[in-house]
Formats: C-alpha cells, structure tokens, sequence
C-alpha cells in the first residue's frame, strides 16, 4: 500500500482540484489498483481460502481511510456485495462469479437499503416474482419508499448489483433473498431497461463514493439470478428452500453483514492517528509567544490536556481495532465465538463514536488551519460523519450489545475484575430488575463503551503497548466522560505526548498538510495559490 500512495495515480490533492465527476472515477481507478496489487479481496476475509491475510486486508483498508475515507466506502461496497454472493450463492454460482468479483472484473454494488426503511430491513418493499409464462423473475420497486438508496457504487460504475428483495411466487411472499442483477453492460454506460439511476447527490462527506439509488420496473431475471445455496425455483416455478421459513430466510440473508464492521474502525483509528499526528505537529511551531521568550503551544499546559486526551483516545481506538481483529481471528471458526461475532463487531463499530470526538478536538486544536481543507483533518471530519450510521447505526448496535449484555449476564456467576466489567454488571443488574428489563439510550451506549473498555483492556494485556500509567490515564479519561464514573484528573506532560507521538505516528505518506511545519506561510500565501482581482478604476 505504501508503494502505491507514492503513485501519482494516489496523489491526495487531486481530490481539491478535480470536479466530482473525476474525482468519482479516479476513486474507483484507485479501488481497482489496489485489488490489482492484490491488498484486497473477498478470498481474504474470515472463513475464505485466504483468510490467513485477514489481519493485512483490515491494515490496508485503515490506511485507505485515513487517505481518503470514500475509497474504504467504495472498496466496501463492493467487498460487502461479493460477500452476498459468496454466502448466498449455489457452489456454481460462487465458482461462476468468483473471479469477476475478487479480480473486480466487474464493480459490484450492494442494494440492500430502502429510502423509506433505512434500519428496518426487516420490512424492505422491493419485489421478485416469479412469471409462470415467460419462466422468469421480475424484479419491482412498488413504491417510492421501496427505491434503493444510499447504494455505493452504483452511480456511474456498477455492472452488477446485488438486490436484497422479497421472492414473491403466485401471490406468496417467500421472504427475503439475494438477487444477482445486471446493472449496465460496461462501467459507465446506461442503465439496463427497466432500471432508473437515482443520485443521492449532494452529501455531506465522502464525495467520491458514487452513492445512488435505483427503481426497478419490470426488469427480467433468469432463474440463475436467485442466489441459491438456500433456497431455489425450478422451471415450473416450485419453490424449495432448507430454511423453514420467511423469519429464518430473513435472519440469514443479513447475516453476512459481520466482518465489514470492522473496516470502518481501522479506518477511523487511522484517521485519529493522523490528526492527532498534525495537530501536534501544528503544536510544535505555532508561537504562542515570540523570541527571546519564544513558547509554542506545546509549552502550554492546557493545551497539552487536550493533545494528551486525542492521543489516549487514538491509542484507546488502536486497541480497540486490534481486540476486534484478534477476536474475529480467534473465534471465527468456533461454534459459540460466531454467536458472539456481531456483539463483538457492532462494539467496534461504536468505536465510530470516538472517532469523530477525535477529530472535532483537532480540528478545533488547530484553529483555523485545522479548518483549511489542505490539512487534512477538516476532510476527515466531514469524511467520517457518515461512519456513525452506516454499515450499522451506532445507536441500533449500541441496543443490540445492550441486550445481549442483558441476556447473558455474563457476571451472573463470577464477580467483575475490572472497573468496565462492574460498570457493566451495574448496568445489567438495574435492568434486570425493572419490569421487563427496559434501559435507556442513554444507559446502552454507557453499557457498549463499557464493553469497548473491556475489549481495550483485554488487549493491552494480551500484548502491552504502552506503559501502564497511560493505561491508567485512558481508563480515567475513558471513565469520566464514557462512563459516567467520577472524574480523576490526568496528568500530561511532555513526555507522555512524545512518546504517544512516536507510537501513532502515521506512514509518512498519508501526511501531506502543509500546516506540519511552517512552510505552510509559503505554501498557503504563495502566487499559485492568491486570486488576483480588477478593481473598478476609482475616481471619475
Ligand atoms: C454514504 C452512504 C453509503 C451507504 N452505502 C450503502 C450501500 O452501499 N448499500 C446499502 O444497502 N446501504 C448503504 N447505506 C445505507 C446505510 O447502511 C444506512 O444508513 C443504514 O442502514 C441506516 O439507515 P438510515 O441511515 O436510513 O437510518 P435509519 O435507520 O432511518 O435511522 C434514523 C435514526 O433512527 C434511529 N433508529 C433506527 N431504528 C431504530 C429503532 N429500532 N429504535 C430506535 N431508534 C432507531 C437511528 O439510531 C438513527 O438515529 C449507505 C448510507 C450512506 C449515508
């Protein structure tokens, strides 16, 4: 990856000066550079033949986010809608379409998503009915609610299009499964008949993911198009499936949505470690007094608070992205650790949280040049907006740990060791004892930094990276504005931010602000950059 982000193809400032268009298809010719270089695949996730480089792929989709947050979006897209096809299909469905996906002979984009359902895909519109005449699928948006919405990749790119929809046959709803669907017949050209583009343009960050949406009306599928490793039709349109019934179907079908979770973390620890590597850059030159006396704001002490408290909080996403990885490595191919493979990443994906508490702090750390889009931090701030309610809404996750931590109670029989784990059972134990067990939004997203915590702690002790008195002070810094636990000062002092400055320094690469030094007084005042103006002569 490093070798790549040298490239000129990689160079970040063309996301400045290319109108979106351009920037939309560089991304992608970015995307496919990296899947020729082999950094990224579907074959690499947990439970495919190269699932041993699992660890490398979540490494280079966090660089990817910290260089441009709409790549790691548009990767994603396409991951997520190879992995519907690889869980959903036939084993001659998966051997068909295997190289077009991992080679990314085509661009996929996966359309699960309704703009009228958002969260509640239990309840998504969109149809596929069997037509007994023509012994063909069509495939129908019924209402304006039921367009597929917010799909990445779809815009301008996507050949192909992974549908989530309800089989309907004779009148029946059979409930919900994977459709394989022909988008265009080459990158860029029109939509198939039947198939209108929606832009879902303009939008508040990540510019160059070509999100749209799509109405389908009449489109004819063949049979093939029906992911079939569950469920299947045969040429009369009889309906077979292993899965009893439309609930089970339902469940399985969303399933797949697991390992991507965890791409949005790297991608913000990454992005963390990068502002906070700015910010204290920043920090290292700006005056605050000039010579004889000269000070610079890392002589200032209040300041130091607030650098010492990004950098904990980066660090704390560090081992957060770690305890996550090492998790879904370890208990992937166990039958109890895949039950607990969504808790574990919906509480990484809450992670997304902190991230954006990192990235206000540095921008505002920064002034007015945190604010230049040049130096990076403004970028990744409105970048990483979106990264709280996608690929799993913060909030709906934080409920979804919140009952599982409810459910198993898990300190029922032994007694908590650490102050996350007697938050938790805390929590737990005052739920418990209400009459049907309600909490707050406010008590779940305490109970899933608890966990967050917990997760932390647990790697630090697995493989220590720091010493223990920063611990002390994430864990305070964690408890007093996460936890709702009492406030314990935290002492930062020059060495502890250096120290936390060598261990998150980014790759040389991603760090391209001109505000890391002061030759950003040249950059930023020279002729290239000044707009010359006529003024309207004065005086007649
Ligand atoms: C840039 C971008 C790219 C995307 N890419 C894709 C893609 O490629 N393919 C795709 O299919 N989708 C995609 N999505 C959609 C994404 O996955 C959805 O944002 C997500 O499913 C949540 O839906 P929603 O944003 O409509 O929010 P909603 O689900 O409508 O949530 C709105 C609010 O209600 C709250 N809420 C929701 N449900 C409940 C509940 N049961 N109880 C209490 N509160 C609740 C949420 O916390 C949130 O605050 C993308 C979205 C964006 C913005």
């Amino acid at each position: 990856m490093r070798d790549l982000l040298q490239e000129d193809l990689f160079d970040p400032r063309q996301r400045h000066d290319l109108p979106l268009r351009e920037y939309m298809d560089l991304t992608i010719d970015r995307m496919k550079a990296i899947f020729r270089h082999g950094l990224v695949d579907n074959d690499m996730w947990m439970g495919r033949p190269q699932e041993h480089a699992f660890r490398s792929m979540c490494d280079v989709m966090g660089l990817t986010g910290a260089f441009d947050f709409a790549l790691t979006s548009t990767i994603t897209d396409h991951l997520i809608a190879g992995s519907a096809l690889f869980n959903h299909g036939s084993p001659e469905q998966v051997d068909r379409y295997h190289d077009e996906i991992t080679q990314m002979h085509e661009v996929y984009a996966f359309c699960c998503t309704e703009i009228g359902g958002g969260t509640n895909l239990r309840e998504i519109r969109t149809t596929v009915s069997w037509n007994h005449a023509e012994q063909c699928f069509t495939l129908d948006t019924p209402t304006d609610a039921a367009c597929k919405f917010w799909i990445g990749n779809i815009k301008h790119a996507a050949t192909v299009g992974m549908v989530l929809a309800r089989l309907v046959i004779d009148g029946e709803d059979l409930g919900h499964h994977w459709f394989r669907v022909p988008l265009r017949n080459e990158e860029n050209g029109p939509a198939l008949p039947g198939i209108t583009i929606l832009s879902c343009d303009p939008k508040g960050g990540i510019q160059a993911n070509q999100v749209g949406g799509a109405r389908f009306t009449g489109v004819r599928l063949p049979r093939e198009a029906l992911m079939g490793r569950y469920s299947s039709v045969d040429a009369d349109g009889r309906f077979s499936s292993t899965l009893p019934d439309a609930g089970t179907r339902f469940v399985k079908s969303i399933e797949t949505f697991v390992q991507e979770r965890i791409f949005p973390l790297s991608a913000g620890a990454r992005a963390c470690e990068l502002a906070a590597h700015l910010t204290w850059r920043f920090a290292a030159h700006r005056e605050t007094r000039g010579a004889p006396r000269r000070r610079t704001l890392l002589d200032e002490p209040l300041y130091l608070e607030r650098l010492y408290q990004v950098q904990l909080r980066s660090l704390a996403l560090r081992l957060l992205e770690r305890a996550v990885v090492r998790g879904v490595e370890r208990d992937w191919h166990t039958d109890p650790g895949r039950k607990n493979m969504h808790v574990l990443t919906a509480t990484g994906k809450c992670g997304s949280w902190l991230v954006l508490d990192v990235l206000a702090a540095c921008r505002e750390m920064c002034g007015s040049q945190g604010f230049h889009g040049l130096n990076q931090i403004v970028t990744l701030r409105t970048d990483f907006e979106v990264n709280v309610t996608f690929a799993g809404d913060n909030s709906v996750m934080a409920y979804q740990v919140a009952r599982n931590a409810m459910s198993s109670d898990r300190f029922a029989t032994r007694t908590p060791v650490t102050l996350p784990q007697r938050v938790e059972k805390d929590l737990v134990d005052t739920w418990r004892g209400r009459q049907g067990g309600s909490f707050s939004h406010a008590d779940a997203v305490v109970l899933v930094h608890a966990r967050m915590l917990d997760l932390i702690l647990a790697e630090h002790d697995a493989e220590p990276m720091v010493p223990q008195q920063v611990m002390d002070d994430l864990v305070a810094d964690f408890a007093a504005h996460k936890l709702r636990e009492p406030h314990r000062p935290v002492a930062a002092d020059r060495e502890k931010i250096d120290f936390l400055a060598e261990l998150l320094a980014p790759l040389p690469e991603l760090v391209t602000a001109p505000m890391v030094d002061d030759s950003y007084l040249t950059e930023l005042t020279s002729s290239a950059r000044s707009v010359s103006m006529t003024l309207p002569v004065q005086g007649r």
